[in-house]
């Protein structure tokens, strides 16, 4: 059985307010956006995350996104745009289906996406930077 809510918008057990679909791809509203226009990209296979997801399907997800960041800065107008895309609680996923948002913004809106910056030595950098290569 499957419970995800964002299969069941696919499917049309839940209803949405979407704005593209195709054979792969809906792109919905956000029922509760942290701007207006906040987009959601929702690949049709159900994949929980980043990890899951395949590439092949997060290529063409990517090639969407950038259609659909243009079509909000027609229709909007916003000042800017963030792409967000949160994989697993600790980075702040809810839905364990893989999206990606797309949320227009506007100059002094009450949105933060921010971080406090480390101070970290060059050593530092070099540690994990070993560790990735
Ligand atoms: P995340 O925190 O990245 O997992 O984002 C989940 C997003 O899904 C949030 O921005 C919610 O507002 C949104 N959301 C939750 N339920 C619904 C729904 N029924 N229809 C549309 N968006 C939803
Ligand atoms: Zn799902």
């Amino acid at each position: 059985m499957n419970d995800c809510i964002f299969c069941k918008i696919i499917n049309g057990e839940i209803p949405s307010a979407t704005i593209y679909e195709d054979s792969e791809f809906k792109i919905i509203l956000d029922r509760f956006p942290a701007n207006p226009g906040h987009v959601l990209i929702l690949p049709k296979t159900h994949a929980e995350n980043i990890f899951e997801l395949n590439e092949a399907t997060g290529a063409k997800l990517f090639a969407l996104a950038i259609k659909t960041a243009n079509l909000l800065n027609e229709h909007l107008a916003p000042h800017g745009l963030n792409v967000l895309q949160n994989n697993g609680a600790a980075a702040g996923q809810t839905v364990n289906h893989f999206h990606m948002h797309l949320i227009p913004r506007y100059t002094n809106d009450d949105i933060s996406i921010k971080w406090n910056t480390l101070q970290l030595t060059d050593a530092d950098i070099e540690d994990i930077r070993s560790k990735l290569i």
